[in-house]
């Protein structure tokens, strides 16, 4: 079997010889770095993406038991292999239990080391496919919920981070149960994959994301957009669904499909850090928070359904006791 090409491998060995050997064996499966010790090791994964770390066992200073275990604290998916001197069965029970995925002892065979990083390389890149997978939503091609709870998580630290904004849009077919029940589920399904490549095409900047949130209803997280420039794009997902002109002849509030929206946006004041003086907060207190941001658009959505459909409506324009009628959110510091 073929080496995989294009792996970012990362060698960490207090022996500049080690290195030139391994890297003798792997420079056909991509680009390798070296760190000629645990700490150089741990600032270069600081710094970039690797997809292997060949590890050393015995090194001054940071040994390479306690680096393996730093690595997989702080990037669990990521593979390590040892390659030692150490051939006793202590040391490769210790390196498998502080989360190696191997260990291959000195003097090595170079085909040894080379099918055992291919492994390992293939391991990685079948995980990081189901992960794709279990990120994607299989009928509009769109990110899942989960992806967009990542994406909001991943954008409301940023928006803390460095005081940016951030807008959340919460989109819904109009009358969409009238839709299934006129042209039958199959149809409904056609449009909402229809939909979903309207709404794809108005929010194309890098930190976007475009979700199927459930249902007919999308959610869209737009990175780094004050109110005004998030309610454009909305506008312009409304209208592009408009000029799709798929009858809907089961709709009161035109003969084709239309959409709703609903954006909340949040307005960081200038010093973030006084915004959000608990830095230290777990990921899933912030993703509470920040799931208010999509409470929020709710209800304008809510809004914008009572008021007629077809339409988009800001969070920000509602009266400040607004409520919809079964649901209470709790207004945040969103504009
Ligand atoms: P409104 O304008 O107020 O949003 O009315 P609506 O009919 O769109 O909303 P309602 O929540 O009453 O109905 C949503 C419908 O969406 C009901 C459900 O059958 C349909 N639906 C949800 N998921 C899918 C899906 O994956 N495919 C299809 N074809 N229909 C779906
Ligand atoms: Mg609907
Ligand atoms: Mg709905």
């Amino acid at each position: 079997m073929p080496l995989l090409k294009n792996a970012h491998i990362l060698i960490i060995d207090d022996d500049p010889v080690g290195i030139q050997m391994l890297n003798h064996v792997l420079w056909r499966a991509g680009e390798v770095a070296f760190a000629t010790s645990g700490e150089a090791g741990l600032q270069a994964l600081g710094q970039r993406a690797f997809d292997l770390v060949l590890l050393d066992y015995e090194m001054p200073g940071l040994d390479g038991i306690s680096v393996c275990r730093l690595i997989k604290n702080q990037h669990p998916e990521l593979p390590v292999i040892f390659v030692t001197v150490r051939n006793d069965p202590e040391a490769e029970v210790l390196a498998l239990s502080s989360g190696a995925s191997d260990f291959i002892s000195r003097p090595y065979s170079d085909a040894v080391v080379m099918a055992r990083v291919n492994t390992q390389l293939r391991l990685r890149l079948y995980a990081e496919r189901i992960r794709s997978q279990v990120m994607i939503d299989p009928l509009t091609g769109l990110a899942n919920r989960r992806a967009m709870e990542e994406a909001l998580l991943r954008e409301y630290a940023r928006t803390r981070r460095q005081g940016t904004p951030l807008s959340v849009m919460m989109v819904d077919v109009d009358h969409f149960k009238r839709f299934n029940d006129y042209y039958g589920h199959l149809e409904g399904d056609n449009v909402l994959a229809h939909v979903a490549e309207a709404l794809r095409q108005c929010a194309r900047r890098p930190g976007d994301v475009v979700a199927r949130f459930g249902g007919e209803e999308f959610c869209v997280v737009l990175a780094d957009a004050p109110n005004a420039p998030a309610c454009s794009v909305a506008e312009a997902m409304l209208q592009r669904v408009r000029n799709l002109q798929l009858p809907h002849a089961g709709s009161t509030t035109q003969p084709y499909v239309t959409v709703s929206a609903g954006v909340a946006t949040l307005h960081p004041p200038a010093n973030a850090q006084a915004y959000e003086p608990n830095t230290s907060s777990s990921n899933h207190e912030l993703l509470a928070r920040a799931l208010d941001l999509v409470r929020n658009a709710d209800t304008a959505l809510y809004h914008a359904k009572v008021d007629g459909r077809d339409r988009v409506v800001s969070y920000a324009d509602l009266p400040p006791d607004s409520t919809m009628a079964d649901f209470n959110p709790t207004p945040l510091r969103a504009a």
